[in-house]
């Protein structure tokens, strides 16, 4: 799997990949995202969903309680937050594992709590926080994400 590295200098910067990510997502995708509290998980999300044309009014906000919020775009978004979750069994028993091939794209902040069922193609970004606005984005690709992984390179 590669490995890239960017650095997203403030808020925009983020803005931008997340977008460039929700407009270049298909269905059936899986994007992880992973960081410490307030690392821009739950921002870089948002961005991703304007990117997949979920409405503006359409405020998107961490599903840390819920574990799932479901937006419609051009095609579903699918947020999941695994903070608080107890095992990986849980996500099973939640049936989660089945947003993962269907017609949305499906994004997890804090994906590595639930490694074992992660999807096997999916795009990983860990987010480190590097002074006030300035963020490091580590970025891994599987297969299907190579190509865009290229054009995030050439973009930042
Ligand atoms: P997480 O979901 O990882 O806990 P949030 O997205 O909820 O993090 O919070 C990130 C905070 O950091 C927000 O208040 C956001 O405005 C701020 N921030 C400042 N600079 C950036 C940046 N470059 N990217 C993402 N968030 C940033
Ligand atoms: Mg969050």
């Amino acid at each position: 799997m590669d490995t890239i590295r960017i650095q997203l200098n403030n808020l925009l910067d983020t803005e931008k990949l997340g977008r460039f990510l929700g407009e270049t997502a298909g269905p059936g995708e899986t994007i992880c995202l992973d960081g410490d509290l307030g690392a821009g998980k739950t921002t870089l999300v948002q961005a991703i969903a304007r990117g997949l044309e979920v409405p503006e009014n359409c405020y998107v906000t961490s599903p840390s309680f819920a574990i799932l919020h479901e937006y419609e775009g051009r095609i579903p978004m699918y947020h999941m937050d695994f903070y608080r979750l107890q095992d990986v069994g849980e996500v099973l028993d939640l049936g989660f594992e089945e947003y993962f091939y269907q017609r949305g794209l499906t994004v997890i902040e804090w994906s590595k709590r639930a490694l074992e069922i992660l999807p096997e193609e999916r795009l990983t970004l860990e987010l480190l926080q590097d002074g006030d606005e300035r963020r490091i984005a580590i970025i891994q690709a599987t297969t299907l994400f190579q190509k865009r992984v290229q054009n995030i390179l050439e973009e930042f």
